[in-house]
């Protein structure tokens, strides 16, 4: 079976971190995670029995609106871990870079050892998220150097191409879900409702790192559209330094007198059940969603999802899977939505059934599994069969 060194720049399990945890599931025994950076994803893949290795001790210094001084003056940086990623290489049959900056390192591990490279790409290379320097280098390593490049979605993928990225290296893959972990006991889901004080709410769940692009503060404005019982749950932390957005999300609310109607609850691994809790789930990126794991697994607890009309989360509603979509970026249509969804609560719910049981089917993650397993496949050592063949000499009977 092959071997796989998987690679991940981050520390905190982010939506390619949990993805790339599903996927190292099914390959605990002959796979390496190395990471650049150490944190809770450690723990969590350590909690699932998969081997893991910090790489690295010190942040990388680039970022993803870095330029070109900044990108070289960090070589004496990379340079040292690539050597040593080249080394771990040896031992496996592949090098699987799950971001972008592992896409960096991989490469060049990928050169010094000839190990083929896979790049899943998790991200939309637009001007959204990433500097020009940044798109250029990951589309032109990824043309140069990858076998394989695994988009997240469609959008992930025209958002390559478009960024110079050769079509034929590329194949999209939805992430997985074990729709079994998304049930949850009611005595359980009325207690933590209880134990947050939300008895007899309505609620509203925003499932997301804090982070502008984001768009809490959205949803924040949309709020004071919705009739006074409506309370909204921020699940998630600025994940990646975004600590000034979190200031003014507290600051919005003050101002905007929500202080009994808002609860900040942090980065938080009880998902499933907090999702129970809520009436309703939105999710309000103001740029294109890559994939938008939030809002699968919403549909997954069975709760009626609002999701913003672009990227990865137009994809799912063109493939039938019924749901409310809103404009980017805009809080009365938002509001609009959700006090529609209030209003029209038993519709709403059977609605929000039938999507359960769709993305239950589409999304689950054995096929996901599989459909890697299959473009994993090539990458499998041939097994050269003289050199397996029995030397034991013939007796002559
Ligand atoms: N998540 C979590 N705890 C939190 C907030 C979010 O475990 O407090 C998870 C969430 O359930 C989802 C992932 O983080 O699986 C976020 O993935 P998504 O694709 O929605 O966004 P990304 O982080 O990739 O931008």
């Amino acid at each position: 079976m092959i071997k796989i060194l998987f690679l991940d720049q981050s520390g905190q399990p982010a939506g390619a971190e949990l993805c790339l945890l599903d996927i190292a599931k099914a390959y605990r025994d002959q796979c390496l995670v190395g990471l650049f950076a150490d944190g809770l994803f450690r723990q969590l893949l350590e909690e699932n029995q998969i081997p893991v290795q910090v790489l690295a001790t010190q942040a990388i210094a680039v970022h993803k609106g870095s330029g070109w001084l900044q990108g070289l003056s960090s070589l004496r940086q990379l340079l040292p871990l690539a050597i040593r990623v080249a080394q771990l290489s040896h031992h496996y049959d592949v090098i699987y870079a799950n971001t972008q900056k592992a896409m960096v390192i991989g490469t060049l591990a990928s050169i010094l050892s000839r190990r083929p490279l896979v790049y899943h790409l998790h991200d939309i290379l637009s001007a959204d998220h990433f500097s020009s320097t940044n798109r250029w280098l990951a589309v032109t390593l990824a043309n140069h150097y990858a076998s394989l490049v695994i988009t997240v979605s469609q959008a992930t993928q025209a958002a390559f191409i478009a960024a110079g990225g050769r079509p034929e290296l590329s194949e999209v893959v939805y992430n997985g879900f074990d729709p079994q972990v998304y049930h949850c006991d009611r005595t359980q889901v009325d207690t933590l409702k209880q134990q947050l004080g939300l008895t007899g709410r309505f609620v509203i769940g925003h499932f997301s790192r804090l982070s502008p692009w984001k768009g809490q503060h959205i949803l924040l404005e949309a709020l004071e559209s919705c009739s006074e019982e409506v309370t909204v749950l921020l699940v998630g932390d600025a994940l990646f330094g975004e600590q000034e957005y979190v200031q003014s999300l507290q600051t919005q609310v003050i101002e905007r007198g929500l202080q009994n109607r808002v609860q900040f609850l942090g980065f938080r691994s009880d998902i499933v059940p907090l999702m129970h809790v809520c009436d309703l789930i939105t999710h309000t990126s103001i740029a294109p969603e890559p994939f938008g794991r939030v809002i699968v697994e919403a549909m997954l607890c069975g709760r009626p999802v609002i999701a913003t009309q672009a990227g990865g989360a137009l994809e799912l509603s063109n493939a039938g899977i019924p749901y409310w979509l809103v404009p980017p970026g805009n809080p009365t249509d938002l509001a609009i939505a959700i006090n529609q969804c209030q209003a029209e609560w038993a519709q709403v719910s059977a609605i929000a059934q039938q999507a359960q049981l769709e993305v239950s089917r589409r999304f689950h993650i054995d096929t996901i599994r599989q459909q890697i397993a299959q473009l994993l496949h090539r990458f499998e050592p041939v097994i050269d069969a003289s050199k397996t063949r029995s030397t034991k000499p013939v007796s002559a009977s």
